[in-house]
C-alpha cells in the first residue's frame, strides 16, 4: 500500500486496527521516507529500523490474535536522543554520552509501546537539550523542513523537523524553558508542553530537573491529544509525577471557543516583536472572538524578569545535574589519566560541548558561596513572583494567549555566535516553565518568506483540556495543513 507517510495518528490507528493496512506497512513506509530525507533533513540521530519492523511484526500479531488493538496500535513514533529507549544510544546530543545505551525506557517510552506505538527512531537535539537551534548538537545540523538554510528550533529540533516533514506522524520532545513550542512554531507543527508534573520523568536525562517536562508533537491538535493521553499520568518511579487524574482530552476537543475568557498579556505584545509575527497572532486572536470567546487585556508584570530568572535556576540545576559525567560513572572516560582529578578535568573537557560548559560554569557560580543569595536565591524568589503573576490573570481568565517567538526561524548560525540573542528567543515560552504551566504552540500564519509563525495558549496547572480545546477550535478555523513544507511534498 502507498501513502502511508504523512497521515494523522488516527487514520493510521484505524487502518491498523482493521487490518487495511499492516503495521508493517506502516513502519516500513515511514522509515523509507526518513531514510530518503535524511540527508537533507539531519533530523535522527539513529533510525531504530530492525526494531521498529519488530515491534511493528508484534502488533500485527496481536490483530490477528484478536487481541484489543491499542490506542496508538501500528503508529510510528520518534522520540528524542534525551528520553532512554532500551537498547538504543540515548546520546542526548553529547560526545559524554555517544555510547550510553540505556537498559531501560524511560516511562513515557513504555507507554507508547503499550499503547501499540511502534519507536522509529532517535530524533537530534542540542546537546543536553541546551539550546533552541539544535545546532548545540555535537553531531550534526538539523535542517528546517520549510527552508532548508534555516534552524528547526530547539532544543527538540531533529523532533520538529521530523513530523513536519511527515517522516513521522508524531514525537516526542522535552521542554524545559520552550523547547517544544518553539521548534514546534519554527516546524509549522502543534508542540506541547504539559504541566510540570503531567508526565512523568523517569528515564528523561536531567538538564533542569524542576522545569524539564516531556510532551508531544504531532501534525494535528488531535494527534497532540491522542499522545497526551497516553503518556499522562501518575508514575510511582517519579516522585515529582502528579497523582491528578487524567481526563478525555479526546472529548475535550469538542467544546469549542465560545464562552473562553482569554487573556492577552500586554507584556508579550511589546517592541521587538517581528511585524509578521504579531500581525499573525493579532488575527488569531480576532478568529477566536469571532468564536464566541472573549478578550481581555491582562498583564503580567513581571515578565521582564523570567529570562534572567530562567538562566539562574536552569543553570545552577545543570551544573548539579551534569556532575555525574565524570568517566567513572557514565560515558565517555579520558584515555590515560593516571589520577582522579585529571580524570575528571579530562573528561569533562572532551566530552562537553562549548554551550554545556558555559551553563556548568555559569550554574556553579550562581550556587557557589557568597553568591548564592545574590544570585539564585534571588531567581527563585523571582519565579514567585512570575507564578503569581499568572495565579492573579487566572482569576479572570481561563486561557492565555500569546506569541510563541519573538522571530520566525533564524538561519544557521544567525545567533550561534552570541548566547544572549540565542537566549532571548525563549523570551514567551520560559515563564511557563517558572510557573509549571501546560501550554501549546499551534501554527497559525506563514511569513511573507513562508516561515511559520506560533501561536502559544497557556492554561491553569492541569487544564491541558482548555487549552486542547481552544487549540482545535482555532485550528479548525486557521487552517493552517493547507500549506505543507516544501520539504514534504518530495520523497
Ligand atoms: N532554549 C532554552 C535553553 O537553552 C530552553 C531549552 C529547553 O527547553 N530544553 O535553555
Amino acid at each position: 500500500m502507498s501513502g502511508l507517510a504523512g497521515r494523522t495518528i488516527g487514520e493510521i490507528q484505524s487502518l491498523v486496527a482493521s487490518g487495511k493496512a499492516s503495521a508493517v506497512e506502516v513502519c516500513r513506509a515511514h522509515l523509507e521516507r526518513a531514510r530518503a530525507l535524511e540527508p537533507r533533513l539531519k533530523a535522527f540521530r539513529a533510525l531504530l529500523e530492525a526494531e521498529a519492523l519488530g515491534e511493528a511484526a508484534r502488533v500485527d500479531r496481536e490483530r490477528a490474535a484478536g487481541r484489543p488493538p491499542g490506542a496508538l496500535a501500528g503508529v510510528p513514533i520518534a522520540v528524542k536522543d534525551v528520553l532512554c529507549v532500551r537498547g538504543a544510544p540515548a546520546t542526548c546530543g553529547s560526545r559524554i554520552l555517544e555510547h550510553h545505551v540505556p537498559i531501560e525506557d524511560a516511562t513515557c517510552v513504555a507507554r507508547l509501546r503499550r499503547a501499540g506505538a511502534v519507536i522509529l527512531g532517535k530524533t537530534n537535539m542540542d546537546e543536553f537539550a541546551m539550546g533552541s537551534s539544535t545546532e548545540n548538537s555535537a553531531f550534526e545540523k538539523t535542517a528546517n523542513p520549510w527552508a532548508l538554510d534555516r534552524v528547526p528550533g530547539g532544543s527538540s529540533g531533529g523532533s520538529a523537523a521530523a513530523v513536519a516533514a511527515r517522516a513521522v506522524p508524531a514525537a516526542l520532545g522535552t521542554d524545559t524553558g520552550g523547547s517544544i513550542r518553539q521548534p514546534a512554531a519554527f516546524c509549522g507543527i502543534p508542540g506541547m508542553k504539559p504541566t510540570y508534573g503531567r508526565v512523568s520523568r523517569y528515564g528523561l536525562v536531567a538538564f533542569a530537573s524542576s522545569l524539564d517536562q516531556a510532551g508531544p508533537f504531532g501534525l494535528t491538535v488531535e494527534d497532540v491529544a491522542r499522545v497526551l493521553q497516553v503518556i499522562a499520568g501518575h508514575d510511582p518511579l517519579d516522585s515529582t509525577s502528579a497523582p491528578e487524574g487524567v481526563p478525555d482530552y479526546l472529548a475535550a476537543l469538542r467544546g469549542g471557543a465560545s464562552g473562553l475568557r482569554l487573556g492577552v498579556p500586554a507584556e508579550y505584545f511589546a517592541a521587538g516583536m517581528d511585524k509578521e509575527i504579531d500581525a499573525s497572532v493579532r488575527s488569531a486572536l480576532r478568529i477566536a472572538e469571532r468564536l464566541g470567546a472573549r478578550l481581555e487585556e491582562i498583564s503580567l508584570p513581571h515578565t521582564g524578569y523570567a529570562i534572567p530568572a530562567y538562566y539562574i535556576i536552569a543553570t545552577a540545576e545543570a551544573s548539579s545535574n551534569l556532575a555525574r559525567y565524570d568517566g567513572v560513572r557514565y560515558g565517555h572516560r579520558a584515555r590515560g589519566a593516571q589520577q582522579l582529578v585529571p580524570l575528571y578535568t579530562r573528561t569533562r573537557t572532551e566530552g562537553f560541548g562549548a554551550e554545556v560548559k558555559r551553563r556548568i560554569m555559569l550554574g556553579t557560580y550562581v550556587l557557589s558561596s557568597g553568591y548564592y543569595d545574590a544570585y539564585y536565591l534571588k531567581g527563585q524568589k523571582v519565579r514567585t513572583l512570575i507564578r503569581r503573576d499568572f495565579e492573579r490573570a487566572f482569576e479572570k481568565v481561563d486561557v492565555i494567549l500569546t506569541p510563541t517567538s519573538p522571530t520566525p526561524a533564524f538561519r544557521f548560525g544567525e545567533k550561534a555566535d552570541d548566547p544572549l540573542a540565542m537566549y532571548l528567543s525563549d523570551i514567551y515560552t520560559v515563564t511557563l516553565n517558572l510557573a509549571g504551566l501546560p501550554g501549546i504552540s499551534i501554527p497559525c500564519g506563514l511569513t511573507r518568506d513562508r516561515l511559520p509563525i506560533g501561536l502559544q495558549i497557556v492554561g491553569r496547572r492541569f487544564d491541558e483540556e482548555t487549552v486542547l480545546r481552544l487549540a482545535a477550535a482555532l485550528e479548525a478555523e486557521l487552517k493552517f495543513h493547507q500549506h505543507s513544507p516544501p520539504l514534504a511534498g518530495q520523497p
